[in-house]
């Protein structure tokens, strides 16, 4: 008998043979699974919501990561909000100049369930820099004041506790919580299936922010494989150039040159983006 998956969440799905259920539960803010599939190796859904797969997530948190933290000039203190499966953690420990790096997730029983099943993701969650918070990331950022060179904004779809994670008031929170100079990266979901969420999170940003970019990957496990990333800066100009030091890095996506063409997107999500800057400012 073959046992299957089906991510359902857009009205269609992603299906893939499963070899063994791992882990399953039901936390306080979840359900939590665990899954060993044929295709994408072990697989982290939650709420019946693909999340991260042995496979592709280098796709994904690569670029979440070192896109602000090759632009930032200096970056020492950095926070990631959401992330529980540690892959955002695995990617900022690689920068050897970043002295400290706080996880802020809301539900500690993620963390665990990456620990114990996915360790290929969550094998740097014991570096000395790392300090975990089990905190809700809205309310930990509307208490900091230029605490973070970078914050990451590594969250599930919006929906449940993660909502208010798509927010202009924790988007102000972010931008208040960034030293000078700071970057603030997050997903913001799939430019086909939620053009509007991705134009919202762009005139979110430039609103909270002194400047704002989206970019995109492609990351196979998640609806339509193209997905797409803000970039936001406290300060304006946001310079997209990596910073004149920037070390070659271990990564199996992220190049200079790929970091580079995610900034180069199709027609019909320029031109969405360009009535927001036309709006922003004043001339729309
Ligand atoms: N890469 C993933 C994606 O795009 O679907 C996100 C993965 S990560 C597992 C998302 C994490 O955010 C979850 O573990 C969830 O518990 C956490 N989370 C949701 N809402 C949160 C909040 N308000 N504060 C902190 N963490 C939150």
């Amino acid at each position: 008998m073959q046992v299957w998956f089906s991510d359902q969440t857009d009205g269609f799905c992603i299906s893939c043979r499963v070899k063994a259920v791992l882990h399953h539960e039901r936390s306080s803010y979840q359900e939590i699974c665990v899954l060993d599939t044929d295709v994408f190796g072990r697989m982290l859904v939650l709420d019946d919501v693909i999340q991260t797969t042995e496979r592709d997530e280098f796709t994904y948190h690569e670029m979440l990561v070192h896109v602000p933290l090759m632009i930032h000039p200096a970056p020492r203190r950095v926070a990631i909000i959401g992330g529980g499966d540690g892959g955002s953690v695995r990617e900022v420990a690689k920068h050897p100049e970043v002295g400290e790096i706080f996880l802020v997730e809301i539900d500690a029983r993620v963390v665990w369930a990456a620990r114990t099943f996915l360790p290929t993701i969550s094998c740097a969650l014991q570096d000395g820099r790392v300090k975990i918070l089990e905190e809700d990331g809205i309310a930990h950022m509307a208490t900091k004041r230029e605490e973070y060179d970078v914050i990451i904004v590594d969250a599930p779809d919006p929906v449940g506790a993660a909502v208010g994670l798509f927010s202009e008031e924790f988007y102000r929170s972010c931008c208040r919580a960034l030293r000078p100079g700071g970057l603030m990266s997050a997903q913001v979901e799939s430019p086909h299936f939620h053009r509007e969420l991705v134009v919202r999170m762009y005139r979110t940003a430039r609103r909270a922010f002194a400047d704002a970019a989206i970019y995109t990957s492609c990351v196979p496990s998640y609806p339509g494989g193209y997905w797409a990333f803000l970039l936001a800066s406290r300060n304006e100009p946001l310079s997209l150039d990596l910073r004149g030091d920037a070390k070659e890095l271990e990564t199996r996506y992220w190049t200079p040159e790929v970091h580079r063409a995610a900034f180069a997107l199709p027609r019909f999500l320029q031109e969405a983006l360009e009535v927001v800057d036309r709006e922003v400012s004043g001339r729309g």
